[in-house]
């Protein structure tokens, strides 16, 4: 995708700070960290949502941000860490190339996610789960 800036830092054409690079996907830098160490793992070609990626992108992409998270624990002091991915605009989905946060993090950082939990109605549950199966893909040999 010629216009995609995340393709365009897969291809060397815009600078970036790699983490990790393997033939699946790309670890590098955000340009604007929640904390310093914030990470971006990408699947290396162009994917709008995380909904497409091959198996392989996918595993990857899992398997790469819980190491570079470890890293972050282990080598630069941090506690634990976020994964963050967000698909649609409407999730605050900016950059249209599927991407994982790695947000390192410590008790004192002061960043807190604006959570809220809903109630469910009686039988709400179970229509829902019915509902989201029957558009389940997932191989199940
Ligand atoms: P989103 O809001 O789409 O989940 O996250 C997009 C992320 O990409 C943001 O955290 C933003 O700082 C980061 N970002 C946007 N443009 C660039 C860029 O050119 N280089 C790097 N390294 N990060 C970028
Ligand atoms: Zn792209």
């Amino acid at each position: 995708m010629s216009h995609c800036i995340f393709c365009k830092i897969i291809n060397k054409e815009l600078p970036v700070d790699i983490v990790y690079e393997n033939e699946h996907v790309l670890a590098f830098l955000d340009i604007a960290p929640i904390n310093k160490g914030h990470t971006l793992v990408i699947p290396k070609s162009h994917h709008s949502s995380i909904t497409t990626p091959s198996d392989d992108e996918m595993l990857h992409m899992m398997k790469v941000a819980s190491q570079i998270g470890r890293a972050l624990m282990k080598g630069c002091d941090y506690d634990g860490f976020n994964l963050h991915l967000a698909n649609g605009n409407c999730a605050g989905q900016v950059v249209d190339h599927a991407h994982l946060h790695v947000i390192p993090r410590i008790g004192t950082d002061g960043f807190h996610w604006n959570w809220r939990s809903q109630k469910y109605e009686d039988g709400e549950k179970q229509e829902l789960i019915e509902k989201m199966h029957s558009r389940m893909k997932l191989d199940e040999s």
